[in-house]
């Protein structure tokens, strides 16, 4: 590493510009000294600093304590752009827009339900396809896309029936981001996802049952509804081939102008334009239609979740799921950080708000944001609670998760999935995933260690811990 790399506080650090000449400003990383050395083993900080050379960037680019390499962009990655000016780059969003995670909180204890697992596990694989490409019992006609994508949650709830008016502000920006211009989604995207709401996709993404296992902080998590020994729910997933073709679209687009712009980039994959350009406006409309699709994808699933459950447990109001928090880890928002409007790429890091915002429910409003970092599938996954530090040292920002260690390939090089099966039974969870391949991909030894990562958030200042969750039973893509 670096000499020019100076540790700034407890789990922080920053790498001055003078270490390459193109850099606009300090690229930071949250992390502790295992972590860098982790993350030093693959590209993610090279790209942390080519993002510090996009026009337009404000402060710094940093990188969470999950951070790995990605398209463009580091996985864990945040940048905030000057508006109206400054770029936007839907690398600093990933392919997976506003993919995120969902925690549903019930009011049950785990040993209530345990005969049950196996029973309410295959009813869910059941009831939501999981794969790459697959499609869901919901066929949207074309209005009913275009409304979905301008309209997001609150259309699927109040026109399609699915889920209540209080799941609303339990969503990140309630669901449904203005900005949506459904037009600005191309003909293949809107192909792709009509029939694909109410659909898990592949790999990485997953439903699954936990059980809180432990409880840090009892007044947070008495505002977020959590106790010990409860059943949770934790659905992650994104906007599937549409928003993947949202942003093969934009990257299309955005290339072409770049010598108009006179913008020269370091790696192409960093492809971008300014916020206030054609082809910045354009994007940003198709991105937030995408992130739409996906809170509502997010929201249907959750339907199928309450539908199983209330077959499975009965209609008692202990078994009916609420949304304890709903957020994005891959988006751009515009948010005002020192009086300036600012373009926050999140790239694999979740939006972290301290206590008072005013977008936040209010009987979050006393302790922060929730904030969701799933392990693995054979490990634990954490809630904490947004800092109002988090505001100056990250954007507002935490992880998104433990972060990949090892690449997909890497994995299966080394993993057994029939054998990693046979283990996770052994531990007590049940796996529903057709595929052994799939599952050897995304053994918990192809992640880095996640209690390490979200201490490492902790004792930066980011957001503080308040419930550790541990699975129970995991339906995977
Ligand atoms: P990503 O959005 O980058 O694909 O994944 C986010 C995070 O989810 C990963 O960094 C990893 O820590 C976590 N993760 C992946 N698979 C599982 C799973 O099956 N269960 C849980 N709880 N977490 C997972
Ligand atoms: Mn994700
Ligand atoms: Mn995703």
């Amino acid at each position: 590493l670096s000499p020019l790399l100076r540790q700034l506080g407890p789990a922080l650090y920053e790498l001055d510009p003078s270490f390459r000449e193109d850099m606009r400003v300090p690229a930071r990383i949250v992390a502790d000294e295992e972590l860098l050395q982790q993350m030093s083993q693959d590209h993610s900080i090279l790209q942390l600093v080519n993002v510090t050379t996009l026009p337009g960037i404000q402060g710094f680019a940093i990188g969470m304590p999950d951070m790995h390499e990605g398209y463009g962009f580091p996985v864990g990655g945040v940048a905030g752009t000057l508006l109206p000016h400054g770029v936007i780059s839907p690398g600093g969003i990933g392919f997976d827009i506003n993919c995120g995670v969902r925690l549903l909180s019930t009011g049950l204890l785990h040993e209530e339900v345990e005969a049950l697992l196996p029973a309410l596990a295959h009813d869910l694989a059941r009831s939501i396809p999981t794969g790459f490409g697959r499609h869901g019992r919901l066929s949207l006609d074309s209005e009913q896309l275009e409304r979905v994508l301008a309209e997001g949650v609150p259309y699927v709830v109040d026109v399609l029936g699915l889920g209540t008016r209080e799941d609303l502000p339990h969503i990140e920006a309630g669901g449904y981001l203005p900005g949506a211009d459904a037009s600005k989604v191309s003909v293949r995207a809107r192909e792709r996802g009509h029939d694909q709401l109410g659909t898990l996709g592949g790999g990485n993404h997953f439903i699954e049952l936990q059980r809180v296992e432990r409880i840090y902080d009892p007044d947070a998590a008495a505002a977020f509804a959590l106790f010990e020994r409860q059943l949770t729910i934790l659905i992650h997933t994104g906007s599937r081939g549409l928003g993947h073709q949202v942003c093969t679209d934009a990257v299309r687009e955005m290339d072409r102008a770049l010598a108009r712009e006179g913008i020269r980039l370091v790696d192409r994959q960093l492809a971008c334009a300014p916020f206030s350009s054609p082809e910045g406006q354009d994007y940003y409309a198709a991105m937030c239609a995408a992130a739409n699709f996906a809170w509502s994808n997010r929201q249907v699933l959750t339907q199928r979740v309450r539908e199983v459950f209330s077959r499975r447990l009965g209609s008692r109001p202990e078994s009916w799921p609420r949304i304890v928090y709903d957020v994005a880890h891959n988006i751009a928002k515009v948010e005002t950080y020192g009086g300036k409007r600012l373009c926050v790429h999140r790239k694999g890091a979740t939006r972290a708000f301290g206590p008072g915002n005013k977008e936040l429910p209010t009987a979050y409003q006393r302790v922060g944001q929730p904030v969701f970092i799933p392990g693995s599938m054979g490990t634990a996954s954490f809630v904490l609670a947004g800092r109002s530090e988090s505001q100056s040292l990250s954007l507002s920002s935490a992880c998104h998760g433990a972060g990949r260690r090892l690449s997909r390939a890497a994995a299966k090089r080394q993993v057994v999935g029939a054998e990693l099966r046979k283990a996770l039974n052994a531990q007590g969870i049940i796996v529903e995933c057709p595929s052994n391949a799939e599952l050897a991909e995304e053994a918990p030894t192809a992640y880095k260690d996640v209690d390490r990562v979200v201490d490492t958030v902790e004792t930066a200042g980011i957001a503080r811990k308040v419930a550790r969750l541990v699975p129970l039973a995991v339906l995977k893509g």
